[in-house]
Formats: C-alpha cells, sequence, structure tokens
C-alpha cells in the first residue's frame, strides 16, 4: 500500500482505539477518513473525492479550505494567536463590526461564545437576567445545542437522557406536512399554531416566561420552513405578554437560507440572535449572540455573570472577519439564493414527480430536504433499513449525504456550482431509484 493509504489505515486505527464519538453507540461506528478538501468536494487517503452535499454539519458555508479564511488563520497565528477575553483586541472589534452590519438596527454588541450551543445557552441567561422571569418556551421539533439548559430547550430525543436544566417547557411548531392542527393548508396552520402557542403560554403563566427559543428554519429536525405569518405572529405573542424572543440561527443563518440571516426572509425582527456554524465555517470552533441594544443596555450597570476563556479567540475572529468579506465580495449568499430558487429547488422537485418515495420537498437556499415515506397517501416514513440502504448507494457514487430520520436533507455549501448540482441531482435519482427498484 502507498504511504498515503497507510495514514488512512492509521487514522482509522487511532479513531477506533482512541477517539469517543458523539452521539453513537461507540461499537457500531464505520467513520470516513477525510483526508482534505477544497470548495464542495472532501477526499479520502486513497483519493477517492466525495461530493460534500452535507457541508459536514451543515456549517462549511464558504466550502472547504476557502484560501482567503486559511490565509487569514495563518496570518492571525504569526502575530498574535490568543489574547483573554477581557483584553481589548482588533479581529474582536472587526469580526463584531461585520456581523452586526448584517444584523437590524438597534443591535449592535456580539457576545462571543465557543459553538452554537452556548451561544444559545447564553442567550437563555440574558433573556433571564433581563426579564427577571425564568421560564424558556421552545418547540418539540428542534435541535438547539448539547450543554445544559440547550439540551433541554432542545425537543427532540436527545433532550431526554439529559433533562437536568430547569424552567423548560415545550410546544409545537407549524408543520404543514405532518400537522398537529389537522390544518389542510399553510394558512390554517399558522393560525392554529399560534393560537396553540398563545394557549400555552397562558396556561404556564405569562409573566414566569422569560423566553421564547426558535429555529428560524428548523434544521436537524426537518428543514420546516415557517408558513407565512408564523414568525410575525410569534413577535406579536412575545410582544404581547413582554417575552424575549431568541432565534436561533445557528444553522440557517449566514448564507444556508439564501440570506444573511433566514429571518431577513420572514418579516421578523428578533431581540437575541444566536449564530455560529456559517459565520466562518467551522475553520476555527465559535459562535455568539447579538444582543438587541435594549438588552445589551441591562447590562451597562449591572454585572453579566457569564464568560468563557476562548470567548473571541483571534484565530476565530481573523476567520470571521475574512469569511464574511469573502462571501460578500464573490457574492456567495446570492449564489445560494439563486442555486435553491432555480438550480436545486426545481430540480428537487423534479425528482419528486418521478419518485413515489419522495413526500414532500421543501426548503429554500441551499437548506433542502426530502422526507421520504413509504406511502404517499398515508404519509407513513420508510423505515430505517431504507435509510440505510440509500446511503450506502449514495456514498458509493460518491456523495456525502447528510441523513436524518427519514429524510434526505440537501445541504450543500453555498459555493455550489450549478453543474455540481446536476452531478449531485442525477446522484439521488440514481440511489433513489436503486432502492425502490428493491422494495
Ligand atoms: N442550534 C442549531 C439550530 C444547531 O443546528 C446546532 C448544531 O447543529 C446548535 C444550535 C449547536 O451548535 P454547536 O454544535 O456548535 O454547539
Amino acid at each position: 500500500p502507498s504511504s498515503r493509504t497507510a495514514d488512512g489505515e492509521l487514522a482509522l486505527e487511532l479513531d477506533r482505539a482512541h477517539v469517543f464519538h458523539s452521539w453513537s453507540a461507540q461499537a457500531t461506528l464505520a467513520p470516513l477518513a477525510v483526508a482534505g478538501g477544497l470548495g464542495c468536494e472532501v477526499w479520502d487517503f486513497d483519493g477517492t473525492t466525495y461530493l460534500d452535499f452535507s457541508s459536514q454539519l451543515v456549517n462549511v458555508n464558504i466550502g472547504h479550505r476557502h484560501p482567503a479564511v486559511v490565509a487569514a488563520i495563518q496570518e492571525q497565528a504569526d502575530v498574535l494567536p490568543t489574547v483573554a477575553p477581557a483584553n481589548a483586541d482588533l479581529a474582536r472589534g472587526l469580526a463584531a463590526r461585520a456581523i452586526v452590519g448584517h444584523a437590524p438596527g438597534g443591535m449592535s454588541k456580539v457576545f462571543f461564545t465557543n459553538g452554537g450551543a452556548d451561544a444559545n445557552e447564553n442567550a437563555l441567561r440574558m433573556a433571564r437576567l433581563h426579564t427577571g422571569r425564568d421560564k424558556v418556551l421552545s418547540t418539540y421539533r428542534s435541535y438547539h445545542g448539547n450543554t445544559g439548559a440547550a439540551i433541554v430547550a432542545t425537543g427532540d430525543w436527545r433532550r431526554i437522557p439529559n433533562e437536568y436544566a430547569r424552567g423548560h417547557v415545550h410546544f409545537f411548531g407549524p408543520y404543514p406536512y405532518r400537522s398537529e392542527f389537522w390544518s389542510t393548508s399553510a394558512e390554517q396552520e399558522t393560525e392554529r399554531a399560534l393560537h396553540h402557542l398563545e394557549r400555552v403560554i397562558q396556561a404556564e403563566g405569562p409573566g414566569s416566561i422569560a423566553a421564547i427559543l426558535l429555529e428560524t428554519v428548523v434544521g436537524t429536525a426537518g428543514v420546516l420552513v415557517p408558513p407565512p405569518g408564523y414568525l410575525p405572529g410569534v413577535r406579536e405573542i412575545a410582544d404581547r405578554y413582554g417575552i424575549v424572543l431568541v432565534l436561533d440561527e445557528v444553522m440557517a443563518g449566514f448564507g444556508r437560507a439564501g440570506s444573511w440571516f433566514a429571518f431577513d426572509r420572514f418579516d421578523v425582527r428578533p431581540d437575541l440572535i444566536t449564530f455560529a456554524k456559517g459565520v466562518n465555517s467551522g475553520y476555527v470552533p465559535v459562535g455568539g449572540v447579538i444582543l438587541s441594544d435594549e438588552i445589551a443596555a441591562t447590562f451597562d450597570e449591572r454585572v453579566f455573570p457569564g464568560g468563557l476563556t476562548y470567548s473571541g479567540h483571534p484565530l476565530a475572529m481573523a476567520s470571521i472577519v475574512a469569511a464574511l468579506a469573502a462571501m460578500e465580495s464573490e457574492g456567495i449568499v446570492a449564489n445560494a439564493a439563486r442555486i435553491g430558487a432555480e438550480v436545486l429547488g426545481p430540480g428537487l422537485r423534479d425528482l419528486a414527480e418521478r419518485h413515489p418515495m419522495i413526500g414532500e420537498v421543501r426548503g429554500l437556499g441551499v437548506f433542502w430536504a426530502l422526507e421520504l415515506v413509504a406511502d404517499r397517501a398515508t404519509r407513513e416514513p420508510v423505515p430505517a433499513a431504507v435509510m440505510g440502504q440509500l446511503k450506502s448507494e449514495l456514498m458509493a457514487r460518491r456523495l456525502l449525504p447528510f441523513l436524518a430520520e427519514n429524510r434526505i436533507h440537501v445541504v450543500p455549501p453555498c459555493v455550489v456550482t450549478d453543474d455540481e448540482v446536476g452531478r449531485a441531482l442525477a446522484v439521488y435519482d440514481e440511489a433513489l431509484s436503486v432502492v425502490e427498484a428493491g422494495l
């Protein structure tokens, strides 16, 4: 074997011997050893190239190894590779200014964290301290991160073994394809979901509720695009009861939805915004909270009881400045919007015409889901074994997929080209045909 092949074998051997993986039974793992990447592609140690339609964990928005971001990290490492958060750091100021430049007016400060979970953790703390209230409302179909309050705010199965934080209440958000409200139209779904939310607030005691925490577009739990009027309606309800609205833009923000923030497309204004992933495409771990001036002012004279050694880490800050500058100058967010509207969305809908297994296509920008069903009439999800087969067929055709429950999330980097989308659509088409033929 070549030395590259030997490195690949060593990577897998060391991984299996010494690395404990997330969300997994350790004995069942079969990871891919990734050796490198560029743009929308990654390759293994044997040089087999894969089209990355997962963006890893839906975070590599700018694509793999963008030269300007790599250079900015290298240059910063040469100047000041680390500094305590209490100091003023130029890269941090520039990063914060670049971020708030894309936020609505009246939001001028950023608190930096290590990732998305602790961004939500700190946003909830700010909302609780600002309102003097305790409870946090979030939806059953959500993922907000794997720390104390963030995992309990999460709705999916991962919350249940981890319920150690208090004061969390869940409700159902809109999901027209599998409505909890017997709705037959998006309009009805909006109206009934808002009624349900308001009833939950009234029953919990409006004076006890600090925050409503929502993913603008629900990500891991299904790429659920909110129906028209839902988010503005939540804003109105939050205002009526003096509740802070936190929009979690960790997955949906910074280009994924074809806009700088996903909420730009839904006529709603949050009080706190949490972000991570796409802000620097994960080249260095980072996240943060953007605060409304009103909430920031709560802590003008009063101590904010929170901090992290790596809050505003210079390597992360330099990577944010470079990533946002490149996204602007190269029109990367506009590309995500165009691809979604003109190439990827129509291409996926075309697949649905030909594959009865596709029950629904939904999404925007480079943020799409194919919801797969055993029967279009009953909408019964396909079994896990079918998802396993699909994964093998997609990987065999050199496409890295993102699969969740009975769905394929189609989430390439925002820099994806028409040609790459064309190649991916052909792969999904073939893989679906092979699996459908075997049923
Ligand atoms: N919020 C959302 C919407 C996410 O998708 C994620 C991660 O997938 C998180 C929060 C948590 O971010 P992190 O894994 O960086 O802590």
